[in-house]
């Protein structure tokens, strides 16, 4: 595995394992790796030749007073995570190698950038559309991979994609959760116990979601009123969104049924987490 950190050298790269007929898996990462990374890195493994893992904390997708100086970064252990994986480059760019002096130029999702996480989080989905096209442009990828658990990132990186007419198909995998439910993040790490144990209240109100549907239950307002009920409940939780959408638009539905994303953002004491479930059909 070699650890590339240089954009003309990953194109090199790139250009001589297109040429050679080999096709390329991306995996953009932010690093701090964990078993849902993992579980993209053995897809693209699986899927594609060559697999490039990209480990960027993008400046650009952090509003002012969110937490890009304290998100975590373990360079070392996370590179011999991927070694053990198999994996054949690691993109690790410096902030200004990907945003050098007089930058300016930036990808926009109309609409669906403005929803969900997009209200609380202004320029994010920007931020995410912009890196991730240029790592495109970088590595050229025939396929990348991203987790249900961002799912919208994942549509609006979709949409990107088909607007731009890119040349790539996105792989979306399920959301790895740790034993207790927990959907995995590397922003875990800033829980202490105590939080820890409250954060489970996100899962928690996903499961009651789909108990509820399975039995029958269709109204959004039925649901989503149980859900935010539960997470109240939950002294250190505090709600940003709680939401039924469809998972094309990202407008409100009023009654859930089949592919509706059931999304929420709720803040364990300082930390804000995300999750969500779509809903499949009943077998
Ligand atoms: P991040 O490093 O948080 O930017 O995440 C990099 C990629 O890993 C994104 O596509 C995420 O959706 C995906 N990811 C993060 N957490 C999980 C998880 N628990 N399960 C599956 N994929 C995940």
């Amino acid at each position: 595995m070699k650890i590339i950190t240089t954009i003309p050298e990953m194109k090199a790269v790139i250009k001589e394992h297109r040429s050679a007929g080999r096709t390329i898996g991306l995996v953009p990462t932010m690093g701090f790796l964990h078993e849902g990374h993992l579980s993209l890195v053995r897809a693209a493994r699986k899927k594609t030749d060559l697999t490039v893992v990209s480990i960027f904390v993008n400046p650009a997708q952090f509003g002012p007073k969110e937490d890009f100086k304290a998100y975590p970064r373990d360079v070392n252990r996370d590179s011999a995570m991927l070694e053990k994986e198999g994996v054949d480059f690691v993109f690790y760019p410096e902030a200004d190698e990907m945003y050098p002096r007089g930058y300016k130029t930036y990808v926009e999702v109309d609409d669906l950038e403005d929803k969900l996480c997009g209200r609380s989080r202004p320029g994010h989905f920007r931020g995410v559309c912009t890196i991730v096209l240029k790592l495109f442009q970088v590595i050229r990828p025939d396929f990348a991979f991203f987790g249900q658990k961002d799912a919208q990132q994942a549509l609006i990186l979709m949409r990107m994609v088909r607007d731009l007419n890119l040349d790539v198909h996105i792989e979306v995998l399920p959301t790895v959760r740790e034993a207790d439910g927990l959907a995995m993040s590397s922003r875990n790490t800033y829980l202490n116990p105590e939080e820890r144990r409250a954060a489970l209240v996100l899962a928690k109100s996903l499961k009651e979601a789909k108990r509820l549907i399975d039995r029958g239950e269709r109204k959004a307002y039925v649901i989503l009123g149980k859900m935010r009920a539960m997470i109240g409940q939950e002294p250190l939780a505090r709600i940003d969104y709680v939401e039924a959408v469809d998972a094309e638009e990202l407008n409100p539905v009023r009654d859930i049924g089949e592919g509706t994303l059931i999304a929420l953002a709720v803040y364990i004491g300082a930390t804000r987490l995300i999750d969500n479930i779509i809903v499949r059909p009943e077998r």
